[in-house]
């Protein structure tokens, strides 16, 4: 049962999915990409508070999920090497690899370490100047910045063991390959802002242009969300299709101007593998010419590293949009967090871990009863 005295405003709360009842004429499916707006609609239950206007599917919105599998692998043979002190986000420990995890890694003498900041990694390579420091760079474009900050520090450091492991992916491209796939179902995206603080929101312009699709930027919070509905659902009764910006408070139109700068100095765009989905054409980066010396793959010699998904798995179609997380054979029952078969599984940010942690067993349809909107 959700109640809207668990909104931060719940006069508001009610005002919006007012509004937006009061707007849609028919059940519009919504698409969002960001983990952190997946976890506010599951917790908050605003697919149950909408269940008649609106189809949340999730997107490819976690970076540990999208991670691909053979990324991973390389991770973990660097992390094995006894020269290597191994640096990454505490929830990259947990993915399952094809064989093993960066959990099990260090269970058998690897050097793996957590850290908050890719800054604190580079702080590692400055005192063990006789070990080789590696920092797993996954994440979108939010991350990234960080991770260019780390290269240059490096360099004014004169540190000759630090490199980086880099996955970075970016969301404009997988939106593209979410609409332009022949199952599509997406009638509007909530964009993730705090991509958008740092990339603006010009990127999404010829993606609304071209598919004739809604995009608005929507931010975490249950309200925020709620708001980027309510522009979205206008938008698509309206028959317009437009850029939106429903996070202003957060999100300006040129995105932060000196994380973009360094960026597009230190990485250069790249086609990358994205877990459960295949390779999309210029969905990444790698680190650019003038960085490459920071490359682990070519210092590790891991880059032929290549393996298949597994087929028990079906978080590719999680992460399309084809497959709610319920409707897997395996949710639940061979995959749990415990025991996790796939990544949109072990991440906190994933789709499938949202519905497990919040019990959301079946998915919401019309009239889905269960929701006391008072
Ligand atoms: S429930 Fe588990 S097996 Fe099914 S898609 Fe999600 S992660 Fe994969």
């Amino acid at each position: 049962m959700k109640y809207l005295t668990e909104f931060h405003d719940p006069a508001l709360a009610r005002r919006l999915l007012d509004t937006i009842a009061a707007t849609a004429r028919r059940r519009w499916t919504v698409m969002e990409v960001c983990g952190g707006q997946t976890h506010a609609i599951i917790r908050h239950g605003l697919d149950q508070f909408l269940a008649d206007q609106v189809e949340f599917i999730h997107g490819p919105g976690c970076p540990v999920c999208v991670t691909p599998l053979e990324m991973i692998d390389r991770a973990l043979a660097i992390a094995a090497r006894p020269e290597v002190i191994f640096c990454s986000f505490g929830d990259m420990l947990r993915v399952p690899g094809s064989e093993t995890d960066l959990f099990s890694v260090r269970a058998r003498g690897g050097d793996v370490r957590v850290v908050y900041s890719p800054l604190d990694a580079v702080r590692i390579a400055e005192n063990n100047r006789d070990r080789q420091v590696v920092f797993f760079a996954v994440g979108f474009e939010t991350t990234a910045p960080a991770a260019a900050m780390a290269a240059v520090t490096a360099r004014r450091r004169w540190l000759t063991n630090f490199s980086m492991l880099v996955s970075h992916v970016l969301v404009p491209p997988a939106m593209e390959a979410v609409l332009a796939a022949p199952d599509n179902r997406v009638a509007a995206f909530l964009a993730a802002g705090h991509v958008c603080t740092v990339m603006g929101t010009e990127q999404y312009e010829p993606l609304v242009a071209t598919f004739r699709t809604p995009v608005v930027v929507t931010g975490f919070e249950p309200l925020d969300v709620l708001e980027g509905v309510r522009h979205a659902v206008e938008q698509l009764e309206s028959g317009r299709a437009e850029l939106a910006n429903a996070y202003p408070r957060a999100v300006r139109p040129e995105g932060n101007p000196a994380a973009r700068m360094i960026l597009a100095d230190v990485f250069t765009v790249c086609d990358r593998a994205w877990r459960g989905i295949g390779t999309i054409p210029r969905s990444g980066w790698r680190l650019s010419p003038a960085w490459a010396d920071l490359d682990a793959e070519t210092r590790f010699d891991v880059a032929d590293v290549r393996v298949a998904e597994p087929a028990a798995c079906h978080s590719g179609e999680v992460l399309r949009g084809l497959l709610r997380p319920p409707d897997c054979p395996a949710f639940g029952t061979a995959c749990t967090p415990r025991r996790p078969l796939g990544a949109t599984m072990v991440s906190a940010e994933g789709a499938c871990a949202a519905y497990f942690q919040y019990r959301r067993l079946a998915p919401a349809g019309p009239s889905t009863p269960a929701v006391d909107r008072d």
